[in-house]
């Protein structure tokens, strides 16, 4: 119905082997959001998405995608359902080129980016189609890694810290692409430390802390309660 959220993760626990780092999430993404989920180092963002999308062999809970029970699926059955990750250390193959970067990726469902609207998200990327990964700034590796995604047919993005460690003109060109995603109608679930980044582009958030979400709010209390996250 209606009211089906697009994603809607209850009670989420997940373990690396003995060791138990989710303790009940609690989060939902509606069609077409920007959520990101805030916290210190540890708390469990990148396990979150990892658990999204198939990654995590140990968990327990429910993570329903448009109402289907997809708690036990695996990495292919998540990205035929159009979610896709790109990890905080980028997942591109620096030993080949841009190009082949960008050609290597499976097509999983329909409306995968075209190379022409690639190179409108990321001019930059056109200009370094012969460069190998290995030669990319840090910049242009995550631009790559976002535009391979692209390339699947993914309409749900879940970006791991793609600021991370950039300069501010390369944040800004990350976040123009990150806002006409948005605005083309990808909903994206976004990790940050970047709390300044995060109340620009987003929605809502989430704060998480030791392995659960201890807070949500909107980006106008962000704005209001500056301290509260900082
Ligand atoms: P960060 O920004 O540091 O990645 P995070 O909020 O994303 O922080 P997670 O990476 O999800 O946190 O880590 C949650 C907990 O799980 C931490 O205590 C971390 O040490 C632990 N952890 C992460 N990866 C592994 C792993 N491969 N094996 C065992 N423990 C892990």
């Amino acid at each position: 119905g209606s009211g089906t959220k697009l994603i809607d993760v209850s009670g989420l626990q997940a373990w690396y082997g003995d060791s138990h780092v989710l303790h009940g999430v609690n989060l939902n993404v509606s069609k077409g959001e920007l959520v990101t989920i805030l916290g210190r180092n540890g708390a469990g963002k990148t396990t979150t998405l990892r658990s999204l999308i198939g990654l995590m062999s140990k968990k327990r809970g429910s993570i329903k995608i448009r109402g289907e029970e997809a708690i036990g699926y695996s990495p292919t059955a998540i990205a035929r359902l159009g979610l896709a990750y790109c990890p905080e250390e980028r997942g591109i193959y620096k030993s080949l080129s841009v190009e082949e970067n960008l050609y290597l990726p499976p097509k999983l469902r329909d409306g995968g980016f075209s190379a022409e609207e690639i190179f409108d998200l990321f001019p930059n990327i056109r200009e370094r189609l012969a460069s190998r990964g290995t030669n990319l700034s840090g910049g242009e590796q995550q631009m790559l890694a976002i535009a391979r995604i692209l390339r699947t047919g993914a309409e749900v993005l879940l970006l791991d810290e793609p600021t991370e460690g950039l300069a501010p003109v390369i944040v800004k060109q990350i976040e123009r692409a990150i806002a006409l995603l948005k605005q083309r109608g990808f909903t994206i679930v976004l990790v940050e430390q970047n709390h300044r980044f995060a109340q620009r582009v987003a929605d809502r958030h989430y704060v998480m802390e030791s392995g659960v979400v201890v807070d949500e709010f909107d980006s106008e209390r962000i704005k209001r309660d500056w301290d509260q996250v900082t």
